[in-house]
């Protein structure tokens, strides 16, 4: 596996591999099973597999949540060489956004939803963020989790819309034996606040609104609504002590 911090470096790592399949899988590391469950995919389908590894800044709106994203570079390295990725594009922020760095991209009625609402200006970052890792990448096949489904309903948008020539596949989200989702946030969760956690899935799993809204009663609510996706979603957000947590279940045939 072979790790690249330059847009020309990797570009000229994939030179040779351009004739047959390049999947891309987007992280901004910190990787659990809900990633290599999307590197595994990759995997099986592709004949070169990337994965980048970046924390987008422009996806943060608060700065103190961008510092305590959680980093450990070197164990995401060896998990994902063990999930058999051939090349890592792991940018620094200024290899992304150079100074001057002023054209952006927006995904204007489904980016202002939901997430959209609560995180102003996140959608705009993963889109533009995105576009430029699939125009770096060229990849014709780009992987994600249907665990942020709104983030999958923004980029099959802009890939219509832009008429990128790619296919974006979205894989049904990982779930601990408890039935709290995988996130990296969820590091930071005490024992107690897990336990509290576990309420969303229980909640979402109704797959009525209103009944998630009322068995989520005593949560820090941002927003439990269907979301108007392929499939449709039942979609909530919460706020456990300080950890925002998001989550959602398809309510229409198989996931996703
Ligand atoms: P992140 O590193 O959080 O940006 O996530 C990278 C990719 O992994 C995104 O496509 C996420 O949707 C996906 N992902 C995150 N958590 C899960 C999960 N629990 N199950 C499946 N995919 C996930």
């Amino acid at each position: 596996m072979r790790v690249c911090r330059t847009i020309t470096g990797i570009r000229a790592a994939l030179e040779p591999h351009r004739a047959a399949t390049v999947g891309l899988v987007p992280t901004m590391g910190a990787l659990h099973e809900g990633h290599l469950s999307l590197l595994r995919a990759a995997r099986a389908e592709c004949a070169t597999v990337v994965m980048s590894l970046f924390v987008n800044p422009t996806q943060f709106a608060d700065a103190s949540d961008l510092d305590a994203y959680p980093r450990d570079e070197e164990r995401d390295l060896a998990l994902a060489a063990a999930a058999g990725v051939d090349l890592v594009f792991a940018p620094s922020a200024e290899e992304m956004l150079p100074a001057g760095f002023q054209t952006w991209v927006e995904v204007e009625q489904l980016g202002a939803i939901l997430e959209g609402e609560h995180r102003p200006g996140h959608f705009r970052g993963v889109a533009t963020i995105c576009l430029k890792l699939f125009t770096i990448i060229g990849p014709d096949i780009v992987y994600f989790g249907q665990k942020d489904a709104q983030q999958v309903a923004v980029l099959r948008r802009m890939i219509a819309d832009l008429a990128l020539e790619l296919e974006l596949r979205a894989l049904p989200t990982v779930r601990d034996a408890d039935g709290l989702a995988l996130s990296s946030r969820n590091v930071h969760l005490s024992p107690a606040e897990r336990e509290q956690a576990l309420i969303l899935p229980r909640a979402l799993a109704s797959g009525d609104a209103e009944r998630a809204r009322r068995l989520l009663d005593g949560l820090e609510i941002d927003y439990v609504e269907v979301a108007p996706f392929h499939p449709p979603v039942l979609a909530a957000a919460v706020r456990v002590g300080s950890t925002r947590l998001i989550d959602n279940v398809p309510l229409e045939g198989d996931a996703p």
